[in-house]
This record gives C-alpha cells, structure tokens and sequence, in this order.
C-alpha cells in the first residue's frame, strides 16, 4: 500500500551515505510534484551503529514517523530478515533497496533491479540480449544480471576478478532462471567471448574517479557491441568514451541511477514521477560535484 497524502518523510540507511545524490534528487522531485517531501541520509557510519542492528533502526525509523526508506551497503541483504512482506522480484533477488512503512507492515522492493531495467530500456531500446558479457559480481553487478536475465538475456556469462564470486553468482543466476543459459568465465577468455557478444555491461568500480582507468581491454571492444557502464561519478568514463571510438552504442550508469530514484519515488508516494526531469537535475548534480 503506498501513502497517497502530500506530506512524505523518507531516509536512506547506509554507511558512508553523506554524498549520495539521491536525497537531492527526490526532494527537488518532491518539490516539483507539490509534496512537501523530506528525504534524510541516516548514516550507520557515523551514528556508530553495526549495520547488523538494521530491523532496530527500521523500527526506530517507523516510530519517528517515517514514511519509507532506501537501504544502501552494506544492509540490502541483511535488512530482508527484518521485513514484513517482500516483492517477488526483491525476493527472487535476495536484496532490499526500499522498504515502505505500511498500515500492513514493512513491505520491501529492489529499484536496483528494475531502475538497471528501466533505464536499460530507455537508453538502448532495441538491443540484442542474446549474448551479454557482465563484468563485476558484486552487489550492483547481482542487480543488474537480474535485470538482463527478466529482460530477455539468453546467455549470460559472469566474469569478476573473483572467479569464486562470479562462479557463485552464475550458479544462483542459473536456479533463478532456468530458462537463461548462465555460466562464469575468467578475464583470460573476454577475448574470446566478446567478439561474439552483443553486450557487455561493466559493474565494477573501476572507472570512478577514485579508480580510474577501464577493468579489460578496450582494444576487445567492437561496432557490433553495445556497451552499459553502470560507474556513474563519473559519467562519461573512460570505458565508455573507448566504447564511442569503437563505434559502440553505448548507456551510462546515470540511466541505472535515476530509474532506481524513480522507481523508489514511484512506490513511496503512488506518483509516477518526471524521470526525465529527475535525470536533468541528477546529470547537473553529478557535474557540479564534479568540479
Ligand atoms: P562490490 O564491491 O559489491 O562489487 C564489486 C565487484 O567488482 C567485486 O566482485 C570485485 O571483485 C569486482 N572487481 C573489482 N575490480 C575489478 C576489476 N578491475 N575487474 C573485475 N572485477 C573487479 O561493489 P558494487 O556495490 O557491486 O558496486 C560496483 C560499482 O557499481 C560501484 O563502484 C559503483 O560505481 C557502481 N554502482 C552504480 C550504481 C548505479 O545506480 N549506476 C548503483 C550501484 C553501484
């Protein structure tokens, strides 16, 4: 049950989630819709608080008057044994980004998984999914092969520097979605594996500011590939600008960004909300941080 009234206070529960931009995006949204709309980091970090005390903090929150909340690293598995109800696809992934505080109880959902989706959608319409290549098995990197498997992906290899970690991930892919061919791969064999691909989409945080540079060799990328970066500070990352060389199509990780924010505004107040005015604001914010 969403909360259909004008007044909304919302939290993000994390460590380290001062810089987030996602606090500015939904309040300018919330503004711009009418609402009077409050959205608050709530640093675990820096209230000294284990993230293992999660349900308390939840309970805290929904005692203050809190109307929902977004649940960042490192809570978004952990938070889904404190819950009252979980959406399937939250469930199926085993992970947690937003959690509404209902007449019925914590109702939890994972805009990760369906912003990735949305904004896969928006940015690279008519993309092949036959053959995708993800590189990176962490926690973004799990959302994000959820998504391409719902969208359609047929074969879908995992490759991380971890090979345990992505061999893991390809096996729960694999139970998951019986119908997808899942398996993991080790960098050594990109060279064999792009060059048939239809995509690859980067989930590691090589790219970012504070690691720059690109996880694989540019020099595999090639016309017939279209590339996703989900690294989104910043946005044009140096994987992407090589992919443009290439003569790739290409998607930025702005797109993964804002339709989780949409996706979040969209459960927390029943309003479907500007996304595109949502991304002008975010892409302004990025770069004004930026410099
Ligand atoms: P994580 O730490 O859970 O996982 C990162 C994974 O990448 C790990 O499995 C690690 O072994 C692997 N890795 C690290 N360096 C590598 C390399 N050079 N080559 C191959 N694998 C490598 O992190 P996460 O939460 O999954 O986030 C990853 C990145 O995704 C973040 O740094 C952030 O930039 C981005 N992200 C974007 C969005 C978005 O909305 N666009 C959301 C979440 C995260």
């Amino acid at each position: 049950m969403t909360h259909r009234t004008t007044s909304h206070l919302v939290g993000l529960i994390g460590t380290g989630v001062g810089p987030s931009l996602t606090p500015a995006m939904h309040m300018a949204e919330g503004r711009a819709q009418g609402l009077d709309y409050v959205y608050r980091p709530i640093d675990l970090a820096a209230l000294d608080i284990a993230p293992d005390r999660i349900g308390e903090v939840l309970g805290w929150a929904r005692a203050l008057g809190f109307d929902a909340v977004n649940v960042t690293h490192p809570c978004k598995q952990i938070v889904l044994r404190h819950l009252d109800r979980v959406d399937p696809v939250a469930q199926q992934l085993g992970a947690v980004n937003t959690v509404l505080f209902t007449d019925d109880g914590t109702v939890g959902h994972n805009t990760d998984t369906t912003g990735f989706a949305h904004g896969f959608t928006e940015g690279l319409p008519d993309a092949d999914l036959d053959t995708v290549v993800l590189i990176g098995a962490g926690g973004a990197g799990t959302a994000v092969a959820d998504a391409l498997l719902r969208l359609g992906c047929r074969h879908l290899t995992v490759v991380d520097l971890d090979v345990d970690r992505a061999s893991s991930l390809a096996r729960e892919l694999a139970q998951r979605h019986p119908a997808a061919q899942v398996d993991a791969s080790s960098f050594d064999k990109l060279s064999v594996l792009l060059p048939d691909s239809d995509g690859v989409v980067h989930a590691t945080p090589t790219g970012m500011a504070e690691h720059p540079g690109v996880a694989f060799d540019p020099a595999l990328l090639h016309t017939d590939l279209w590339v996703a970066d989900i690294v989104y500070r910043p946005l044009d990352t140096e994987l992407l600008q090589a992919a443009r060389a290439a003569g790739c199509r290409t998607l930025d990780g702005g797109h993964m960004a804002v339709h989780q924010a949409v996706d979040a505004f969209a459960l927390i107040t029943g309003i479907t909300p500007d996304a595109d005015r949502m991304s002008r604001h975010f892409r302004q914010l990025v770069e004004n941080r930026a410099h």
